[in-house]
């Protein structure tokens, strides 16, 4: 199963894309993660990337399409993957699309969840509560000025996406209002 989630920060792309790993065996990819980590471990493209990143902007295609390419090679993506924050531009998706046609792999879904923009701010806020409550560390970019600018970014950079995978057949949309329950039983219906 190599399933894509498109939507934007907040959407909930992240909390389906990990109930799907359980059900199917198959490990979540989010650049975003990939991205903090080079950043904490402090390498080449963490160096790189962090003004970047804490700016609420996207990190070059080049990067993250060398992150991706690499990482789908790992034997724990034999059985598929999904991938969560990745493609966010149309010249990645392009890349990914040429990327599997080379490795002889196919997607089986693009999966979009469709939000409230106004409620995205909302749970952005929330999530920062709840991690600060359970002693954890908020991410650099999660505070307003910087949500505002990953908005815009998607807006402008991710959301034409939607209308490349409707070209290509492979677009789903699926109400990411709903709660995560029936957002996940409406996922499983597009799957089954
Ligand atoms: P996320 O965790 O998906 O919200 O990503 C956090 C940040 O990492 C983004 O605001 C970007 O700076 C960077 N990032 C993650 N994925 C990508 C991508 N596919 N292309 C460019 N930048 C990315």
């Amino acid at each position: 199963m190599r399933l894509i989630f498109l939507g934007p920060p907040g959407a909930g792309k992240g909390t389906q894309a990990k109930l799907l790993t359980e059900k199917y065996g198959i490990p979540q990819l989010s650049t975003g993660d990939m991205l903090r980590a080079a950043v904490a471990q402090a390498t080449e493209v963490g160096k790189r990337a962090k003004a970047v990143m804490d700016a609420g902007q996207l990190v070059s295609d080049e990067i993250v399409n060398e992150i991706v390419s690499d990482r789908i090679d790992a034997a724990d993506c034999a059985k598929g993957f999904i991938l969560d924050g990745y493609p966010r531009t149309v010249p990645q998706a392009i890349a990914l699309d040429r990327m599997l046609e080379r490795k002889g792999l196919k997607l089986n879904a693009v999966i979009e969840l469709k939000v409230d923009e106004a409620a995205l701010v909302r749970r952005m806020e929330n999530r920062v509560a709840e991690t600060v409550a359970a002693g954890g560390t908020v991410r650099s970019d999660d505070n307003p000025e910087a949500f505002k600018k990953r908005l815009m970014e998607y807006r402008e950079k991710t959301a034409p996406l939607s209308d490349h995978y409707a070209r290509t057949g492979q677009l789903k949309t699926v109400d990411g209002m709903a709660d995560v329950e029936a957002v996940t039983a409406e996922i499983d219906k597009i799957l089954a």
